[in-house]
């Protein structure tokens, strides 16, 4: 399967920079997201990789091999894309079967590998269909046929699901995940979509404005925010954030909020130590709502105020007004909370972020450092 490098790609339209020195690594067999708001190139990216948009600066290569000059149909690349692109009146084995007969298989070797493709995503019975007689989900599972029957050596997807309704589309990404896992195919997965970068990829790039935020894994990413935009892009809720000031008096290390004082765990004071910055740093501070504990019956913390109840079934979203801030928790349902109801609100200090008040970088994720 291939490999894919981009070293500081870049696609000028006019006087704009929609991708900009973007430099990614993607091994052989990897499943990678590139997820991001509307806008913020990885469809551009995604199709200079194909070879479908010309490259402005930068390198693209494939299995080591420059390919900016190659031609798409030489890539040995299979495309899905959110339309589908799939011929409406023909038969669904003639849509399977188009891009082998256009490299000229043998009629035999066709009908075997259209046969295999089909019984794997489950269509077997529908060879003798149109697509227009088709549902959603079934014609997405013909697009995917399409590109998987000549066995490409990189598959991209750009929203692929988009067109289906939500419950099809956790359906059929768990249906792309397992598909993808069996047949070992280097995959580049385009979304907007932060839970399907999540549960899809082995590694998830985020992009915005056409650069690069963070690369990663799921958990580390979301553990580990490289910066603001992208504490609050994945995740959901998002992470909460309100401003703060770090003090560093007799050596110990301390954050004032706008609702309490909090002195730091040990290991949050080592790692902020080790920064240069000295008296009162002002910061944002970031914290997820699942690290976040309401309901209790301590009084040495601060109080709020219950401004909203979102019940979800197995959680409930609890929005609590702690003086000017608003800060939202993961609670228990069992806990029974109502709106304007006072609770203690507890903050997981160990799983706190502060983000410098400037460019948004995450003063404790390791990237900082460099
Ligand atoms: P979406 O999720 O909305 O598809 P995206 O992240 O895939 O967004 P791109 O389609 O890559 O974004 O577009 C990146 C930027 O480049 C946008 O500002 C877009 O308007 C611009 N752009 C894309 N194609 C062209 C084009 N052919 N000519 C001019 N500008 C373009």
């Amino acid at each position: 399967m291939a490999r894919v490098i981009c070293r500081n790609l870049c696609k000028r339209f006019g006087d704009g920079l929609a991708v900009d020195h973007v430099n990614l690594e993607v091994g052989e067999g990897e499943f990678l997201v590139i997820v991001g708001p509307s806008g913020c190139g990885k469809t551009t990216t995604l199709r200079m990789i194909a070879g479908l948009e010309s490259v402005s600066s930068g390198e693209i290569l494939i299995d080591d091999k420059v390919v900016n000059k190659v031609e798409p149909r030489h890539r040995d690349i299979a495309m899905v894309f959110q339309n589908y692109a799939l011929y409406p009146h023909k038969k669904v084995f003639e849509n399977i079967a188009y891009p082998l007969q256009l490299r000229g298989v043998a009629k035999g070797e066709i009908e075997k590998r259209v046969t295999e493709t089909s019984k794997l995503l489950g269509i077997e019975h529908l060879l003798q269909r149109r697509i227009c007689q088709l549902s959603g989900g079934e014609r997405q599972r013909v697009a995917l046929g399409r590109a998987i029957v000549r066995h490409p050596r990189l598959f991209l997807m750009d929203e692929p699901l988009s067109n289906l309704d939500a419950q099809l589309r956790i359906q059929m990404r768990r249906e792309i995940i397992r598909l993808q896992r069996q047949l070992q195919i280097t995959t580049i997965y385009v979304t907007h979509d932060q839970v399907e970068a999540m549960t899809m990829g082995d590694r998830i790039v985020v992009m915005r404005g056409g650069l690069v935020q963070q690369i990663g894994d799921p958990v580390t990413i979301y553990q580990h925010p490289a910066n603001r935009f992208v504490a609050r892009f994945i995740g959901n809720p998002p992470m909460n954030l309100f401003d703060g000031v770090l003090e560093n008096k007799n050596g110990e290390l301390q954050l004032r909020t706008g609702f309490a004082q909090y002195s730091l765990p040990g290991n949050l004071r080592e790692k902020l130590l080790q920064r240069p910055a000295t008296g009162a740093t002002p910061v944002v501070c970031g914290i997820r709502a699942e690290d976040v504990a309401v309901g209790g019956m301590t009084t040495d913390q601060p109080q709020g105020v219950i401004d909203l109840v979102e019940p979800l079934g197995s959680d409930v979203f609890i929005s609590v007004a702690l003086g000017s801030d608003m800060v939202l928790a993961r609670a228990n349902p069992d806990l029974a909370l109502t709106e304007g109801q006072k609770t203690p609100v507890g903050l997981n200090l160990a799983k706190i972020h502060f983000f410098d008040t400037e460019g948004g970088q995450n003063l404790l994720a390791p990237t900082f450092a460099a």
